[in-house]
């Protein structure tokens, strides 16, 4: 159960009330916000004095239910917007990894030709082998922060475990957390303690349930910028990398209040599908899509096979804007 308290409250009160009914807690603005199990339906009495709203819910999805928030919360960085009454679609592109300067100016100059304001890149890779490229570590995120600041461009970049989380937190403008930390609980919990927009992915094993309960733990730090990235998840099939889980897209819209964005690139696998992928995501009205794009695609040193060459990216946004349109968005 959520719970508004009045917002003059002690700390002393704060810290005892919380121990006493088991919540967790966090200020947004002149709220004070308590979260108790969901298996609580009603505002125990000790606590009724002090409450200026309740919300039970079903399940612990709690903060990011429709019960809590009835509309799509607004999440932005630098120039971009999503949710609320934007009506944007997000396109978050650029190559899997960051891996020369050379690279990123290239990728830079292509989103810029294209009006996209967000490039993303991996500096630290969470790869499925210790024999490959792990990414170029803080050398990568400082090279990111140049085509920042050259290009006007937001960065969007992955944390993968709890050695680097400040210094990504330092450079990213979004925090990606990826498929394979999405149950990292230090991760998750750092990342309510700042006010950095997350971008949240679903672990490919993982029910949605168990997906949103991980955004709640950044929720209820504190941080109410959360984004939920479906990317795929593990089917009987092999002919795909992954199976992208549209049918949990519709879910997450419906009952969650936070922003869906989709990443075809990862859910595919290859090329030749991403581009259908994509256009099929715009047309479910998400809030953005993440799509991986590199100037020499089989050159990658990460998730070469999947990636788009410059040329098929540029004629595939030009495919997205009217399929935006026609579901009432734009794509930004
Ligand atoms: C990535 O975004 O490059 C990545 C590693 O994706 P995921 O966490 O979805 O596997
Ligand atoms: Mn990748």
């Amino acid at each position: 159960m959520i719970l508004h308290l009045q917002n003059n409250l002690s700390d002393d009160q704060i810290q005892q009330l919380a121990a006493a009914h088991k919540a967790a807690w966090f200020k947004q603005f002149d709220e004070l916000v308590f979260v108790l199990p969901a298996s609580v339906k009603q505002v125990p009495d000790s606590i009724s004095q002090y409450v200026t709203g309740s919300w039970a819910t079903d399940t612990d999805i709690q903060l990011a239910s429709r019960t809590y928030r009835n509309e799509v919360r607004e999440v932005s960085w630098g120039s971009t917007v999503i949710g609320g009454k934007s009506g944007n679609t997000v396109l978050i592109a650029g190559p899997c990894s960051a891996e020369s300067t050379e690279q990123l100016d290239q990728s830079a100059k292509l989103l810029t030709e294209l009006g996209i304001k967000n490039i993303r890149a991996g500096a630290f890779k969470p790869r499925t082998s210790p024999y490959t490229f792990q990414g170029l570590g803080l050398d990568g995120l400082k090279m990111l922060a140049d085509v920042r600041s050259k290009y006007g461009l937001t960065v969007v970049t992955e944390v993968r475990d709890a050695t680097h989380v400040e210094d990504v937190i330092e450079y990213a403008d979004v925090i990606q957390i990826g498929a394979k930390s999405m149950y990292d609980h230090g991760l998750l919990k750092r990342c309510g303690k700042t006010q950095k927009p997350v971008l949240l992915k679903r672990g490919f094993g993982s029910t949605l349930q168990e997906f949103v309960q991980c955004a709640e733990f950044i929720l209820s730090g504190g941080n109410p910028n959360v984004i939920l990235c479906e990317r795929g998840i593990r089917t009987f099939e092999t002919k795909t990398r992954f199976t992208l889980d549209l049918c949990g897209a519709a879910y997450l819209k419906e009952y969650t209040n936070l922003p869906v964005i989709l990443d075809p690139s990862h859910a595919m696998g290859y090329a030749y599908g991403v581009p259908d992928l994509a256009r099929a995501c715009t047309a479910m009205g998400v809030d953005g899509l993440l799509v991986e794009v590199h100037p020499t695609p089989v050159k990658a040193l990460s998730d070469a096979s999947q990636q788009l060459d410059h040329d098929q990216f540029r004629a595939l946004v030009k495919t997205l804007h009217p399929i935006a349109a026609a579901v009432g968005r734009q794509i930004i």
